[in-house]
This record gives structure tokens, sequence and C-alpha cells, in this order.
């Protein structure tokens, strides 16, 4: 067992709805065998388990482990390519860097670089957009459970529209999955999630075939894009015949096990069609920001009942952290004015925990309540750094969280732990 001597930060109840801010100033975590068997003030948890070690976590602030609920595999060596909208930017920047994935030997380097950069920044569970190739997903799905990796990935399936070398049949796209999905859904901690890229490069029958995996596939998760940009929104539109939202509907794609990126341009009845069917969305504010794709309507979402929750979406995103997500997500909403959503410290940590956590169905992680594994995440920069003198300097913990992501990067996370397992610092 060991002591955890910490600033303890977390959100048990969603602050949407009436939940606050859950804080130990001086706090302790009892775990045992990655599990959070007492916590308390530090005083307590030690005078009631005098001779456990105790790993001291000073001058820095411990929060669960980060959830990241849309981030791309094969982009990690793309990120920051600034200047361009959506289609322009798949197309100069995302789609060549996929296309090298076919080779298996740049495919494994490149998982090995994912994985390094998610735990880097913190992120102990995600929701992956996988590669176009089978050879390549493995790659992944095996790198990730060395580390443990709370993993959900597939298989990506286009048949149009796309560079020739990402597109595939629907034969092999239902082949390749269940192959796939066979080795790795609910192997260790990983599960699959059938992928089809978005509706824009899909044909009816791939989309056909989509929902034919997640009858086949037991308890598959699905993900996928929509409405992020207004060009490629009018091109879905002609092509289906429907809205950006009914192309899934129509083959049963949406569902609890569904999550949704972007949906940055809803129409009223796609947002009431993705409650009724409790769909999850994935908000990605920088990627929002950089692609210059819009502002994400989170009032509407809160007033349909929709679940959010924060994606990287690297490389459309322009890195890893949380933090950056989390500012840039209060940013969108600040710019919004009457229509955007306020949000205090604790909705931005939620957001990038508790949500996900829920969202994802991992609900042994997400907070520090007593019972839930321990993924954490230790933010502490460097001494002279400007996070750490307004760390010390906080008003009071509200405004330490504030200023944990105002200021907070990957480089200021000291120390990350997946299941009790310190896997970075
Ligand atoms: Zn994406």
């Amino acid at each position: 067992m060991t002591i955890y001597r910490a600033t303890v930060l977390d959100t048990p109840q969603d602050p949407f709805v009436g939940g606050t801010l859950r804080s130990e100033q001086d706090g302790g975590l009892l775990v045992r065998d990655g599990v959070i068997t007492a916590r308390g003030s530090f005083a307590d948890i030690q005078r009631d388990n005098p001779n456990e070690p105790v790993e001291h976590l000073d001058g820095g602030l411990l929060l669960p482990g980060f959830v990241d609920t849309h981030v791309h595999y094969p982009q990690v060596r793309a990120i920051g390519g600034l200047g361009m909208p959506l289609l322009n930017w798949l197309e100069r920047c995302a789609l060549p860097e996929e296309a090298r994935l076919a080779d298996p030997a740049y495919a494994e380097g490149t998982a090995d670089d994912f994985v390094r950069s998610l735990v880097h920044a913190g992120t102990t569970s995600a929701l992956v957009f996988g590669a176009h190739f089978v050879p390549a997903v493995d790659a992944l799905f095996t790198r990730a459970a060395s580390t443990g990796l709370r993993i959900t990935t597939g298989l990506v399936l286009s048949d149009r529209i796309l560079r020739d070398d990402l597109l595939t049949t629907t034969d092999a796209a239902i082949a390749g999955s269940h192959e796939l999905a066979k080795r790795w859904n609910g192997t260790g901690r990983a599960r699959y999630a059938v992928t089809p890229r978005f509706s824009l490069s899909c044909s009816e029958d791939m989309m056909a075939a989509s929902g034919q995996l997640m009858q086949e596939i037991p308890d598959a998760w699905f993900t996928s894009h929509v409405n992020e940009n207004i060009a490629e929104v009018a091109q879905v539109e002609q092509l289906f015949g429907t809205s950006y939202v009914g192309s899934y509907e129509r083959h049963g794609l949406l569902g609890r096990r569904s999550v949704l990126a972007h949906n940055v341009h809803a129409k009223d009845d796609e947002l009431a069609m993705l409650a009724r069917t409790e769909t999850g969305v994935a908000h990605c504010p920088t990627s929002n920001a950089a692609l210059g794709s819009g502002l994400f309507p989170l009032k509407q979402h809160l007033e349909h009942g929709i679940r959010v929750a924060f994606g990287t979406d690297v490389g459309g995103g322009t890195g890893f952290s949380m933090f950056k997500e989390g500012l840039q997500g209060y940013f969108m909403q600040q710019l919004q004015g009457p229509d955007g959503a306020p949000l205090t410290p604790a909705h931005l940590l939620y957001l990038a925990t508790s949500a996900g956590a829920a969202m994802l169905q991992r609900e042994e992680v997400g907070d520090f309540s007593v019972g839930k594994r321990f993924d954490a995440v230790w933010l502490r920069g460097a001494d002279d750094s400007a996070l750490q003198v307004n760390l010390r300097n906080a008003l009071d913990i509200d405004n330490a969280l504030a200023k944990a992501f105002a200021l907070g990067s990957d480089d200021a996370v000291g120390g990350v732990w997946i299941d009790g397992n310190r896997v970075k610092g």
C-alpha cells in the first residue's frame, strides 16, 4: 500500500447540474493494488495507517488521469499544420502521414510516439481514432497494452473521396475489423471501436457495413466525425440527402456506446437525435480554433441534455495537453458572449476527466472516490516557472485550478499513474 500526500482535486458530481469541486488541501489517498481504499486529510490517513510508505507530492496539484475522447494516432507527427481549413489540411498534412502507416515498421514507431505522448500529457484513458491498416492498428493496441492505457480504438474505414491508398472495400473492412476485434476487444483494458472516417468518405454500403459490424462485435463502440466544417456539412447533406447526424442514424450507428467528434454546426433536429439516442459528443477546442471550424455550441448541447467531454483531436488539435484544451474551451465559450456557456475551473476539470470516463463507460476511473482505480496526474512545474509562482500565490483552491488550466502543460506534468503504476516521473 502507498499513501499519496498531495493537494487533491476531483469532480465526482457533474458541475453542470450542481456539482462542485472536491478538494483536500493537504490530502491523503491510500492505494492498495491499484485501488483507492481510503481518502481524507493526510493527517487522518497517516494516523490510521502509520506503517504505510508515503509518497510526498508537494507543491503541485494531483488530478484524476485525463480522458481524451477524440485523438488520432497516425497524426502524432503531423501536429502544427496551421493556416488551412479542414479539407485542405486533411489533404496536405494529415492524409499523407496516415498513408505512411501502411509500412508496419513506420506504424510501430508512430504507435510508440503516440502512446508516449499521451502518457507524457497525463492522459490515462482514450478513445483513439486508429489507422487505415490492420497491422498499424494492431501495433497501437500492442503498444497501449504495454503501458496499461485504457484504450478504445479500431480500424478506420473509407471507400471514397480520400487518396486511393487509404481506401478499402466493404469486404476488407468487415474482415479486418473482425480480425482486430477478435484479438483485442475486451483483452486487458482494450476495447474495439467501429470507425468509419466520416460519412463524407464512406458510401452507403460502407456505412451499412459499419452497422453490421456494430451488430456482430460484442459491445462494440462507435466513433466518427460530425458537423465540423461548413463546406464538409454541405457535401455530406448533398451526398446522403439527409442531415449529417442522420447519415449515421440511418445505419443504426448512434447510441450509448457512440461518440461523434466536433458537432460545431449542429441543427436542432440533430441535437434532438443525439439526445434521444444518448450519443456522446467529443468537443475539441484547439482543433476547432486552429482549423477555423467554429465556436462549439455547448449551451445548446447542455440544453438538450447531450453528454459532452473534451478531446484533443491531435493532429488537427495543437497537442495532447488537456490543460490547453480546457483553456481553449473556456476561451471559446467566453467569445460567444450571452450565447456561450460560462465555464468555471471545476467545469474544465470535469470535461477533462469525469465526463470522459462516464462517456466511455470507464466507471472505474474519473475521480478519486474510494473504490476507484488510481489513475492520476501530478501537475508540478519547475520552481521558477510562472505556473509554480502562481500556484504558490493562489487565492484559494478554485483559483489554483484556474491557474493550472491557464499555465499548465504536458511538460509540467511531474507524475502519471495508471491503475496504481507510475508510468511517468
Ligand atoms: Zn478528428
